[in-house]
């Protein structure tokens, strides 16, 4: 397996206020994780400036540009209370769309097998109209539908693990059938989102955890509700939302799974992908807020990504 790795130092400038959980150093936790002589394969590449274009795949022109009026020339400017912009906030948001869509390009021109994508800010809370929860843009949202437009993928599967629910990408998607979105998350929990009942035009799957529950629950989750939701599905491209806030040493949430569980999982979605998607699959950053826990986590999940 080819696997590329994007990352962009731009991503630490995108700062937040003083004791938030999702800061800076949770990036400079996974380059020291991939510092590693077992990761000399990786393939490396700087991420590039996204095309402000590719925005409107997922956000109205008016909400993008209320974004951009609201970042500060100094200090912080408050979205709500736990969202905020900094100077170099529309910058890094930028180059995390930029990254997404080029990790997408990759895959389709067979430059890799499959792409991790280690930025900041996350982006699955982002709804249409509504930055909310550590998010500005929907950057999986943005590089499926890029994978739609520009590589004529018909079918796009977003599998969200993150321990939030994606309400951004579930609202972004609700009516539209060309794009699965299957999540697994603790509820209840930040959104609030996120219960079965909840199935778009039969679009959605949504497997919901109890508080406390760990491996099992989520594997049988993964067995009984989004590998057979993928199977129908077919799609061309897997796109991962890959939180990792579901570690148990996570402060986040309370579901307590290890990094074997996030190697096994990428590793079933590698099947999947083997079988739909000639591979393709591009995965995504999003929360993961315990810097021991992330850095182990996504050391299984690049290591599962190379191995195949
Ligand atoms: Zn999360």
């Amino acid at each position: 397996m080819t696997t590329r790795l994007y990352t962009h130092p731009i991503y630490l400038e995108h700062l937040t206020t003083p004791g938030h959980p999702e800061r800076p150093d949770r990036l400079r936790a996974i380059e020291r994780a991939l510092d590693d002589e077992a990761f000399e394969m990786l393939d490396r590449a700087e991420a590039p400036m996204g095309d402000e274009r590719t925005i409107l795949y997922a956000h109205p022109e008016s909400f993008v540009e209320s974004v951009r009026r609201q970042v500060p020339e100094a200090g912080l400017a408050r979205i709500d209370g736990d969202t905020t912009l900094s100077p170099k906030s529309w910058q890094a948001a930028l180059t995390a769309i930029g990254a997404a869509n080029a990790a997408v390009d990759d895959v389709f021109a067979g430059k890799a097998d499959n792409v991790f994508v280690a930025s900041r800010p996350p982006g699955h809370h982002a709804e249409k109209t509504t930055a909310m929860g550590f998010c500005l843009f929907n950057n999986a949202a943005i590089a499926a539908r890029h994978a739609q437009r520009t590589h004529g993928a018909e079918r796009v599967a977003i599998v969200d693990w993150d321990v939030h629910h994606g309400n951004g990408t579930q609202d972004i998607f609700w009516d539209d059938p060309s794009v699965l979105y299957c999540s697994t998350h603790q509820m209840p929990l930040f959104p609030g989102t996120g219960a079965k009942s909840e199935t778009g035009v039969g679009n959605i799957v949504n497997a919901p955890l109890a508080p406390d529950t760990g491996s099992d629950h989520f594997r049988e989750a993964f067995r009984s509700r989004v590998l057979p939701a993928l199977d129908s599905f077919a799609p061309d491209l897997i796109i991962i939302s890959a939180g990792f806030d579901a570690h148990h040493r996570d402060p986040l949430a309370e579901i307590n799974l290890t990094e074997a569980d996030f190697d096994w999982a990428t590793g079933q979605l590698m099947d999947s992908a083997a079988r739909h998607s000639s591979n393709r699959l591009v995965s995504l950053l999003e929360g993961g807020y315990d810097l021991h826990g992330l850095a182990f986590s996504v050391a299984a999940h690049v290591s599962r990504l190379m191995k195949g």
